[in-house]
């Protein structure tokens, strides 16, 4: 019917519904727009508020993290043993994570599908059968390749530099119609022209019948013999968006999709009790490399990710284009004091890229005192031994295309460092938590699979144990994919809602 928002109503709210979909990011919006186009009553439940892209044009980053970012991008997990310290990034808002992307688009790769099948008693994901899936997902979030004329100076210089190391890079696919370059997505397109789900899917629901509603918190599923019957929460309509009045939802199906940082800590404390539920969650854990040129780069001038390269596949490793707001990159050159001001002032000479780790599921969403969960993360040896690798890799690629100097990841370096310098540095010494390293992809806390010893949900999402409980985001993932997740979990999802509609 209608996007609706809890923040100013002081009266509780008691829906009634075929199902309730609680988040309304990649897996939930999916799920929701799947079931109300075959005539299902939904309801979608998000505890963000709904920006629409006249915000996004107003805002300056610092605002932006504020009302879209989870915690104004500070969420991070606690390293166990030598492993970093990972900022993991998150939406907070209708459309969730995916109305920050940087639009990349990835069908999972068939190793990573055939492992599946094979290894998760998941045949029913084996490529072929997922095509149709991805098909669909692409044909509504108008996937489209990025052709090197839209790439950046930055871009193009990390192929030259690839070109004379032995690999090139190769276009990505992105969900935009009519993208301008303004290197702003990872803040909300201010354009329209970013597909994210609440342009894409969103409003395709609602013209099905269904209620979006924002500022709506749930605490916990309902559960009566054994079923889950509904959820309740609180509308965040108290001082400051606090909780305040009480929600309420009765519904034949309920679906999780809170992404795989929340998911889990709602089955939790709503009693379902799974020795996988909250464990092996995966990140890619992913680095960035700035280098200066003695050209002008300008590298905000083009899509912001528009290529990548797949040449270390073998090696878990997965580089991508990247560049973001100059304010923002301003903020993690080296130096301070003057000397900061001096590299920040080399700003339009800077490029930019980037790499992940295809990692194993070293991490455990724990319930925290309050609402909020406390996430560990130990990284596996296999993976720890990639991080000086893929710093190396994009660092060696800018010196060959002729960067001046690079910046590497390494938090305390005071000072770019040139070929013979950085060549030098002991990058295998240093303890994991000198690496600066980030996340936006965190994955796989309630997955999928054929065996209900070793998975929270069987293929189609369901719970193993409650009828009418799905799960239906990044958290049913079973592996890391080694590629931007967005679409592998839209597709997931689609697969979820046509098996639940039967
Ligand atoms: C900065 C950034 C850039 C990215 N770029 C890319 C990219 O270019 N390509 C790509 O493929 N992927 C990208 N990703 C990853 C991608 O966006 C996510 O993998 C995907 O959106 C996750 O989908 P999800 O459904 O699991 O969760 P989300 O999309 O995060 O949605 C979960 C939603 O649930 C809400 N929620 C949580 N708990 C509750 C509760 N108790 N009650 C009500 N609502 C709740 C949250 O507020 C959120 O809106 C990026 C992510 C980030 C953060
Ligand atoms: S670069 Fe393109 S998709 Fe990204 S915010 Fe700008 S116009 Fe939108």
């Amino acid at each position: 019917m209608s996007f609706e928002s809890a923040r100013d109503r002081t009266a509780p709210l008691t829906l009634s519904t075929d199902v309730v979909v609680v988040g309304s990011g990649a897996g939930g919006a999916t799920v929701a727009t799947e079931l109300a186009q075959s005539g299902w009553r939904v309801v979608v439940l998000e505890e963000g508020a709904r920006v629409d892209a006249t915000d996004h044009g107003r805002m300056r980053p610092s605002e932006s993290l504020r009302h879209v970012w989870r915690d104004g991008g500070f969420t991070a997990t606690i390293p166990v043993g030598d492993s970093p310290v990972i900022n993991v990034t998150m939406g907070k808002v209708v459309g969730g994570s995916s109305m920050v992307t940087g639009g990349v688009c990835f069908r999972t790769p068939d190793a990573v599908l055939d492992e599946w099948a094979r290894e998760h008693g998941l045949p029913e994901y084996a490529p072929a059968k997922m095509a149709p899936y991805f098909d669909h997902v692409e044909q509504h979030l108008r996937v489209e390749t990025v052709t090197p004329d839209r790439w950046s100076r930055s871009t193009h210089l990390f192929d030259e530099g690839a070109a004379k190391s032995g690999f090139r890079l190769k276009s990505l696919r992105r969900n935009t119609e009519g993208c301008q370059g303004c290197g702003q997505c990872n803040f909300g397109c201010p354009e329209k022209a970013k597909m994210s789900v609440d342009l894409s899917y969103l409003p395709r629901a609602v013209a099905k019948g269904a209620e979006v509603w924002s500022h709506c918190r749930v605490e916990k599923v309902r559960m009566r013999g054994g079923r889950a019957v509904g959820v309740e929460g609180r509308l965040l309509s108290g001082p400051n968006g606090r909780p305040g009045a009480k929600l309420i939802v009765h519904a034949k199906k309920v679906v999780l999709a809170c992404s795989a940082w929340y998911t889990p800590l709602l089955l939790r404390r709503s009693g379902v009790r799974h020795r996988a539920l909250g464990k092996r969650m995966t990140l890619h854990p992913g680095f960035r490399m700035l280098a200066r040129f003695d050209e002008e780069v300008e590298g905000w001038k083009g899509a912001m990710q528009s290529a990548f390269s797949d040449a270390f596949e073998e090696e878990g490793l997965t580089l991508v284009s990247l560049f973001i707001p100059v304010s923002v990159i301003g903020a993690t050159m080296p130096g301070i004091g003057p000397a900061h001001v001096r590299n920040a002032r080399r700003m339009r000479h800077i490029a930019m890229f980037g790499g992940m780790i295809h990692d194993e599921g070293g991490g455990v969403v724990m319930r925290g005192p309050g609402r909020e969960p406390f996430v560990r993360y130990r990284m596996a040896k296999r993976d720890r031994a990639r991080i000086p690798r893929i710093v190396r890799r994009l660092g060696e690629t800018f010196l060959a295309a002729g960067a001046r100097e690079v910046y590497p990841p390494v938090l305390g370096l005071e000072a770019g460092l040139d070929a013979d310098a950085f060549r030098r540095f002991d990058f295998e010494g240093l303890a994991a938590r000198r690496f600066e390293c980030s996340s936006q992809h965190p994955l796989g806390t309630a997955r999928i699979g054929g065996d209900e010893r070793q998975s929270v949900c069987d293929a189609d999402g369901r719970v193993w144990g409650v009828d009418g409980l799905h799960v239906a985001d990044g958290s049913v993932l079973p592996t890391s994919l080694g590629v931007n997740p967005q679409e592998s979990i839209m597709a997931v999802a689609t697969r979820i809602a046509w098996r639940m509609r039967g």
